[in-house]
Parts: structure tokens; C-alpha cells; sequence
């Protein structure tokens, strides 16, 4: 009830929740105090939840951000969405998003900006931006998220909480709308690194469902929680600390690598030379796999339908114009395009090319430390309105997070101090494959 108060008194400012589901919430809090009371109770059991609305929930609306799917409601759950409900959670509601997850400040919504509960001039971040703020403005201690570009660790930094989106393959995407599916990874965002890991080790484990999903068993994440930091190696990617980050990120950022030096840590500096061709390589990739996974959206079996149409051509036509924002037509529009004959090598196959050379970067990193560290974001939080209209501008604050995802690593954001306006940065650590429970182990010591 606590939860759901807050959200009532603080979501007409913030618009952080697309959906509140009040009785369902209820509901599931009763069986949860029973389950409790029974001593069967684990770490989750009884604690109030948000999903992003990219992931499907049975009987209760799923939008996705878009008036595509303004009417959606899922016949089932999300594999991550029955997980964390098998852990006793309380989901309260759906977080407003980017549209199809598309966007870095939550503006692409059809369901109106989401704001920055440090100053609500700002954008939250996106395109996990509801589930960001949901957390930082305390509606929920923890939410789920989706990183496929930097989803999750970005609005984690313009929030100032943490968020971690693990190495692909690790969660299910079975029920998790799809964007570009060779990166979109679920995740957790929490207030600490210890919340991201209980959180974590719920939502991790190999799903048949997912044909990506790794066969790997269910990991705790928990366990090097306690693990101290002396002699934990540090990579700073010298690409990372060129010119490009404001003098006030980077002012936060060096404070933190200072307290990690305090902690134990060395830091060594790592190269990657490729870094620079990630949003290139990324805004190439991503728009290919929108393209073909939002076909499927057509008006006929679900979704948006115009309400007057010619023939079954001009009823899709109709209905996709009207159910699209501008930025997923834009998305879709380019990926058509490097997909199409005679500009798919061009365009496609080198992108493809450049993703395996960011890899190998990393790969040749992770030869000389354990985490790199580094800016998760350029800037801290910027005004609502301030980008909206360059979409360029907007892509390339995407330049810390996007290599991760094309080479498929685990990485976190978590608080690292305040810049601009009192306005929170985070610190990226990045983890190699499967490093995910030391990134939190690192993170929560340092906080
Ligand atoms: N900002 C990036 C984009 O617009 C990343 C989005 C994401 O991770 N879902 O594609």
C-alpha cells in the first residue's frame, strides 16, 4: 500500500507508470504476507515491483510505449515476468518507455514524457526512463528494464541509481517485445547493487522458449557481494576518457576512480581502438532488426487497426502510419533501407564486420584487467525538449553504452556523485562474459 501511495501522490508529476494495477497488486501483496507468515518466504517475497511495459503480462495491459499496442493485453506472462512472480514479488504496475524501446530520453513515448524526479525539467533517460524514475523517486524499490543499446544503464546515471543489464542470452526475451533482437537483454534496475543482485539471480536461467536463451543454470548473483577490492584491476579505456565527456561527468567520474583506488583497485589503462564506430556499427544493426521484427505489427491479429481503409494493403498502410510514432518510422525506414538489395553489403555486412572487430577489443581488454570502468553518459540529464528535434544529437549520447551491447558483455551504472544543476552521474563498469556478479560485488562495495 506504501508503494502504491507513492506512486498516486508522485505519478501525475513524473509519468512514470503507463498502468497501476491497484487490485492486482493487492491481491498478490495478501498471498505474499501468507506465504511469509508461513515462513516460506524468499529475499523478493512481498516486494513491490514495476515492469517496464515492453515485457508481456497476462490480463493487464501492455503498450510497449506506442499507440500501436495502446490496446494490447497479453494472453500471457513474460518469462521474467513469471520468475519474478514466482519470487514473491509485487508487481504494482507498467513504466512508461520509449516507444518499442526506440530513444534516449523517454520523449518517444505515445504516452507523454516521462520526467526526472531530481528536476522535472529533465528527461529521466530512456528508453527505460518509467522504470528509472519509478525507482529513484521511491514508488518501487526495484524494476525491470531492457538494455539493447543502453536502455538500462543510462537512465540508471540520469536517475542516480543502479541498473545492470547482464551478458546476452542470460535473460529470457520470450514475452519481452521485441527490438533488435540480437541486443536487447533484460536486466534490473534497484536503489544498490545488492537489490540488482537478489533481483538479478530471480530473473537469470535458461528458457527453451528463447532460442538465444544461454543453457547455462540459474547463477546467484550475490555471491562476491562481500569480496573485497584489493588488487581488482580497473581498465580505463583511454577512447572512454578522451574529450567528449563534460568537465563535470568527468570531475564525478575521477572521484570515483579515486574511492576505487582508496578501496584496493588498480587501474590500468586498455585501448579500444574500434570504440569510436560502435554508434555507426549500432544505428546501422539496430534499425536492420527493428525493421523486421515490428512487421509483424499489421493490424490484423492485435495491435492499433484504422478504423477505415480501402483493401487489406491500405488497411497495414493505415494502420502502421497511425499506430507508429515518428521516431520508430524513422528506425524502420532506415533498416529497410541497409537491408535492402545492392546497399545491404555496403551497410549491413560491414556494421556486422565492425561489431566482431568491438568485440576482439574487448576481448584484448579483458587480457589486462578484470572490469573497465568508465562515463556510462556524455552529460547528465538534459532538458525535456532540449534534443527532441535532432535525432543525431540524440544518438550519439549513446557513445559509452552501445559497444556493450554489440559485443553481447554485462555492465552496470551505479551513482558516482552529482554534476551539472545537482544532477546525479553514474559509473560504468563493464564486466567480461558472465562477470556479472563481480560487477555488482564491486559496485556494492564501492557504495
Ligand atoms: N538509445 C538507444 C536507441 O535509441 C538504446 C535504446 C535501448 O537500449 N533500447 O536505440
Amino acid at each position: 500500500t506504501e508503494s502504491l501511495a507513492r506512486i498516486e501522490a508522485g505519478n501525475p508529476k513524473i509519468n512514470a507508470f503507463v498502468t497501476v494495477d491497484r487490485d492486482g497488486a493487492l491481491a498478490a501483496a495478501k498471498a505474499a504476507d501468507a506465504r511469509l507468515a508461513a515462513g516460506h518466504g524468499g529475499p523478493l517475497t512481498g516486494i513491490p515491483l514495476a515492469h517496464k511495459d515492453v515485457f508481456c503480462t497476462e490480463g493487464v495491459l501492455t503498450t510497449c510505449g506506442s499507440k500501436m499496442l495502446s490496446n494490447f493485453v497479453s494472453p500471457y506472462d513474460a518469462h521474467v515476468v513469471t520468475l519474478l512472480k514466482a519470487a514473491g514479488a509485487v508487481m504494482v504496475g507498467k513504466t512508461n518507455m520509449d516507444e518499442f524501446a526506440m530513444g534516449s530520453s523517454n520523449e518517444n513515448s505515445h504516452f507523454g514524457p516521462t520526467r526526472n524526479p531530481w528536476n522535472t525539467d529533465k528527461v529521466p533517460g530512456g528508453s527505460s526512463g518509467g522504470s528509472a524514475a519509478a525507482v529513484a523517486a521511491r514508488m518501487v524499490p526495484i524494476a525491470t528494464g531492457t538494455d539493447t543499446g543502453g536502455s538500462i544503464r543510462q537512465p540508471a546515471s540520469l536517475c542516480g541509481i543502479t541498473g545492470i543489464k547482464p551478458t546476452y542470452g542470460t535473460v529470457s526475451r520470450y514475452g519481452m517485445i521485441a527490438y533488435a533482437s540480437s541486443l536487447d537483454q533484460g536486466g534490473a534496475f534497484g536503489r544498490s547493487a545488492e537489490d540488482c543482485a537478489l533481483m538479478l539471480s530471480a530473473m537469470n536461467g535458461h528458457d527453451p522458449r528463447d532460442s538465444t536463451s544461454l543453457e547455462r543454470d540459474t547463477e546467484d548473483y550475490t555471491a562476491d557481494l562481500a569480496r573485497p577490492l584489493a588488487g581488482l584491476r580497473i581498465g580505463l579505456p583511454t577512447e572512454f576518457f578522451a574529450d567528449g565527456m563534460s568537465d563535470d561527468v568527468r570531475a564525478a567520474v575521477e572521484a570515483a576512480l579515486a574511492e576505487y583506488r582508496k578501496l584496493g583497485a588498480v587501474t590500468v589503462d586498455v585501448s579500444l581502438p574500434n570504440a569510436r564506430l560502435a554508434i555507426p556499427a549500432y544505428y546501422v544493426i539496430a534499425p536492420a532488426e527493428a525493421s523486421s521484427n515490428l512487421s509483424r505489427f499489421d493490424g490484423v491479429r492485435y495491435g492499433h487497426r484504422a478504423a477505415e481503409y480501402g483493401d487489406l494493403n491500405d488497411m497495414y498502410c493505415k494502420s502502421r502510419a497511425q499506430g507508429f510514432g515518428a521516431e520508430v518510422k524513422r528506425r524502420i525506414l532506415v533498416g529497410t533501407y541497409v537491408l535492402s538489395h545492392g546497399y545491404y553489403d555496403a551497410y549491413y555486412i560491414k556494421a556486422q564486420k565492425l561489431r566482431r572487430l568491438i568485440a576482439q577489443d574487448f576481448a584484448a581488454a579483458f587480457a589486462q584487467c578484470d572490469v573497465i570502468a568508465g562515463p556510462t553518459c556524455p552529460t547528465v540529464a538534459f532538458g525535456i525538449g532540449e534534443k527532441s528535434n535532432d535525432p543525431v544529437q540524440m544518438y550519439l549520447g549513446d557513445i559509452y553504452t552501445v559497444a556493450v551491447n554489440l559485443a553481447g558483455l554485462p555492465a552496470l551504472a551505479h551513482p558516482a556523485g552529482f554534476g551539472a544543476g545537482g544532477m546525479p552521474v553514474g559509473l560504468q563498469l563493464i564486466g567480461n562474459y558472465f562477470g556479472e556478479a563481480r560487477l555488482l560485488g564491486v559496485a556494492h562495495q564501492f557504495q
